[in-house]
């Protein structure tokens, strides 16, 4: 994923402390660094650390696959997801981070941006501490509507700017200023937490557009659609990163463009939920004409797994449903999404998302040795995108450390955290009111 996207055989890179150093031929590394410990064999494919940009930490993370999926889009987020949320603890935000952060990790997500509905930012730190990723963290972010941590203005820019402070010399955790979007935040704080962000030379994110229906309070609250509207408030630029916008016109996919605001594409989600994004999505357009796009997996509610390789290859599939006439194969496009291209969206691109001199050691190992890789493409990428899948990840090295070997977390024991998970889900939906069985009656125990 350097600028000319080579693919190098018989390589090695050699990692000192958290940083890329030397990338070369094998030997030579091999042989001039006596003593260095080696991670890989003849048959690890490396892949710079993907990055999730739009993932929600907690809240229906410990109650995967609980909620039903035949009841409407805002039912599940309203009368589930929230509930979940508002019940959540300390301890719940930091068990379902660490959870979310590990199964991440196991399928080589070395960045995560929380997509800004944490209670707890501290805990969901210490998620990220213990796996040994890094990411971005925000907080609740809203003033309209009686959800929880629903605040004053004033009361949400506070709790944004205690997550700067905390995170301010953090070594891979960096702070956002984090909304819920939709049409849940006021001009006012639309607006100062735009300001907050750049002031604090950070990023903002927020969720928009994501169904039609959004679409339509937005034209009757204000005469305007969504990115218009908010166009015109000053907000948009390439500090901002908006969760969705998977309903836009064309003239909001070209304002989008030009003011170089990012968006974050959970097609997964789009999916799950029903949201028209085969019918009504411009993704696939926005990113061949230039618009700076990353994929996320976004919610459990909305998707129920951490996998960037199953996200990147529905994302070439619905860029080859787009038939753009593209200059090179939609899996390069993909793996692009979820390295280089995901950390340019981010403004991160100098950092993280490729396997370059000077950046953070940020890599995944996949073992190419099972039947399902043989007979090996002449173009791994293609390869990688339509044929891999995240369970062939093996290792992943991350700030410079092995976090995953074997396809296990190192840091942490994942039986004790599999058997805290399953109490807490079950204090969880008792607190919340929320019963899943009852909605499955096919189900007997
Ligand atoms: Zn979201």
């Amino acid at each position: 994923m350097n600028k000319e996207r080579q693919v190098l055989k018989d390589a090695a890179v050699k990692i000192v402390e958290d940083r890329i150093v030397e990338i070369g031929a094998k030997e030579e590394i091999v042989a001039s660094n006596p003593g260095a410990s080696i991670i890989g064999n003849k048959d690890s494919m490396v892949i710079p650390g993907l990055i999730n940009a739009h993932q929600h930490l907690t809240g229906d993370r410990l109650v995967q696959s609980c909620i039903p999926s035949y009841i409407e889009d805002t039912e599940a987020i309203f009368d589930w997801s929230v509930p979940i949320h508002a019940a959540h603890s300390p301890d719940d935000d930091e068990i379902s981070a660490t959870l979310s952060l590990a199964e991440s990790a196991r399928c080589g997500i070395t960045f995560t941006v929380e997509a800004g509905t944490v209670a707890f930012p501290e805990m969901v730190l210490r998620g990220f501490e213990t796996v040994g990723v890094s990411g971005a963290i925000g907080s609740w972010g809203w003033d309209i509507g009686d959800g929880p941590y629903v605040d004053s203005v004033d009361g949400v820019l506070e709790r944004q700017l205690q997550v700067i402070e905390l995170t301010k010399n953090h070594p891979s955790v960096k702070g956002w200023v984090t909304l819920v979007g939709h049409d849940l935040m006021s001009d006012e704080l639309m607006q100062s937490a735009s300001n907050l962000a750049k002031a604090n030379s950070t990023n903002l994110t927020f969720h928009l557009s994501p169904h039609a229906g959004e679409v339509s309070q937005y034209i009757e609250k204000t005469g305007m659609r969504p990115v218009a509207y908010i166009s015109q408030m000053g907000v948009l630029g390439s500090h901002l990163l908006i969760g969705h916008a998977v309903h836009i016109d064309d003239s909001e996919l070209e304002t989008l463009i030009s003011s170089e605001t990012a968006i974050a594409s959970s097609p997964w989600a789009y999916l799950k939920l029903g949201q028209g994004v085969t019918k009504f999505g411009k993704h696939p357009e926005f990113l061949s004409k230039g618009g700076r796009l990353s994929l996320g997996c976004d919610t459990e509610n909305a998707g129920d797994s951490k996998d960037l390789f199953s996200t990147a290859r529905l994302f070439s599939g619905l860029m080859q449903e787009a038939r753009l006439g593209l200059d090179k194969p939609t899996a390069h496009y993909a793996l692009e999404l979820i390295t280089i291209g995901g950390a340019e969206a981010l403004g991160l691109e100098e950092e993280i998302g490729s396997i370059e001199i000077g950046k953070r050691a940020d890599m995944v190992l996949i073992d190419t040795s099972g039947p399902s890789w043989q007979p090996l493409s002449p173009d791994p990428v293609m390869q990688l995108i339509w044929g891999a899948s995240s369970s062939d990840v093996n290792s992943v090295v991350a700030g410079g450390k092995l976090i995953v070997e074997d396809k296990k977390c190192k840091n942490l024991d994942e039986l004790a955290l599999a058997i805290e998970a399953k109490d807490r889900q079950e204090n969880l939906l008792k607190s919340a009111g929320l019963n899943p069985i009852s909605y499955w009656p096919v189900i007997t125990y």
